[in-house]
């Protein structure tokens, strides 16, 4: 039995790992050669880790499994009447324009929407992949050492301003982050300029912070990022943002310029073109998210052999966060699906989520947990945050790793990759 799996982020990889012994031949299709630990990419951005630390190469993962082929590819088109997936391969080469399926499992996850206003992009990056996290890593630290060499009093504070768009769990360790940067890392690193001095303004549209997580929790999250300097703007939104200026809207209408220029996006996010190919071919609909609805054993209405999971999927009838934990669980869920099938055994029944918890981290010592009904804060949610993020990580070099690394970062206060380098970004 063929089976195509499109995108070897958390849904793929799980999807493929468990037929690790199946009777199938996997083709593990990626536009990137490895698999990002995007939970982590915020501390790529703040220079407390490197990006091979939370990235591992695809091939390397699946050495020992000898039924998948991974193919560095992006994919453009399915074509089901002929069971078909039509790739451009990412090496220059080009073979496999086609790829047959008997199964298809398609997890290519979502980016950031800027909310019809794309042109926002360029001025403020966001976090979904590896080059957005070195752009953004740049950025930071090319605004700390333009104040340092400032003389005009409005253009350094200027540069020390730091816009981050978006409260959930990602916009609040960034503004968190950034924080710790400017009032202890870097602290005593620059001569002409006090880093302390630096705001760092975390805009939200809603009431409250971190709003998947009970109120309770967001008022300590709330507390938590002030106290490390960062001032949340509940109720507000942004509605422009150039490479000098951000314009910031309160409920009553009542707007402020704010000039700055490093904005970081961490606002709504939208499924990735894929789903809208997927639904296109299957003459579906997306959602308000751009996602594709599959049924309760997450197969496309009408097409039994293909799955879609993760972030671009929403189930019938069974609202799903868009996290890890739902993707890596879908796809453990539909690799039981197609190992049936290939062993002629009866399916499994609908897909069920069990949820595992909330975490988000905020600084130092800083966090906030969901954890079965407990609701955790601070050190103890803390210490969660990073045996979950460790366990989880992939590759037991880069667990290694992170682990000396964050030992290091915690008794020195310092964060070793502060790299300011150029590339493009890329989603
Ligand atoms: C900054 C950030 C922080 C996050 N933090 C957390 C967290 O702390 N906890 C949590 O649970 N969740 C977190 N999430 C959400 C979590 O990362 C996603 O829910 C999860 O990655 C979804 O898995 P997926 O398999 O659907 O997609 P992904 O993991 O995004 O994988 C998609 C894969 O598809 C590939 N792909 C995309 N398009 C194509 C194409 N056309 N051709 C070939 N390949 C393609 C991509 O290269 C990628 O490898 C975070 C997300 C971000 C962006």
């Amino acid at each position: 039995m063929r089976v195509v799996i499109v995108g070897g982020g958390f849904g793929g990889l799980q999807a493929a790992h468990s037929l690790r012994d199946a009777a199938v031949e996997i083709t593990l299709v990626d536009a990137r050669n490895f698999h990002l630990f995007q939970p982590l990419a915020y501390q790529v951005a703040t220079g407390a880790l490197d990006p091979a630390e939370i990235a591992a190469p695809l091939r390397s993962i699946f050495r020992r499994q000898r039924n998948v082929h991974v193919l560095l590819a992006e994919v453009t088109e399915f074509d089901l009447a002929r069971r078909e997936v039509h790739v451009t391969p990412e090496a220059g080469v080009a073979s496999h324009p086609e790829l047959a399926y008997d199964a298809l499992v398609v997890a290519a996850g979502s980016r950031y929407s800027y909310f019809g206003h794309d042109d926002w992009r360029a001025f403020a990056p966001e976090l979904k992949s590896i080059e957005g996290a070195i752009d953004i890593r740049s950025r930071i630290f090319s605004a700390f050492e333009a104040a340092e060499l400032e003389t005009d009093a409005a253009k350094r504070r200027a540069a020390l301003t730091f816009v981050v768009v978006g409260a959930g769990p990602t916009g609040v360790e960034m503004a968190g982050q950034i924080a710790e940067l400017a009032h202890d890392t870097l602290r005593e690193d620059f001569r002409n300029v006090d880093t302390r001095q630096a705001r760092v303004l975390l805009v939200e549209l809603a009431d409250r912070v971190l709003t998947s997580f009970a109120p309770s929790l967001s008022a300590k999250g709330e507390r938590a990022l002030r106290d490390l300097g960062v001032t949340p703007l509940l109720r507000h939104t942004v509605v422009d943002v150039t490479g000098e200026q951000v314009v910031i809207e309160d409920d009553a209408g009542r707007r402020e310029v704010v000039p700055t220029r490093t904005v970081i996006w961490a606002a709504g996010v939208t499924a990735s073109p894929l789903a809208g190919e997927l639904a296109r071919a299957a003459g579906l609909d997306t959602d308000h998210a751009g996602r594709v609805t599959v049924e309760a054993d997450l197969t496309l209405p009408g097409h039994p052999e293909v799955f879609a999971i993760g972030d671009m999927a929403q189930v019938r009838d069974l609202p799903l966060p868009g996290l890890a934990p739902v993707a890596m669980q879908q796809g453990r869920y539909v690799a039981r699906v197609v190992r049936a099938r290939a062993d002629g055994d009866a399916a499994p029944g609908p897909f069920r989520y069990v949820d595992k918890g909330n975490l988000a981290t905020i600084g130092r010592s800083k966090a906030v947990a969901e954890v079965k009904g407990l609701r955790l804060s601070g050190v103890v949610a803390w210490w969660t945050w990073l045996v979950v993020h460790l366990f989880y990580l992939i590759g037991f070099h880069n667990r290694l790793v992170v682990l000396v690394r964050w030992t290091f970062s915690f008794f020195t206060h310092g964060r070793s990759a502060r790299l300011i380098t150029r590339v493009e970004p890329r989603d």
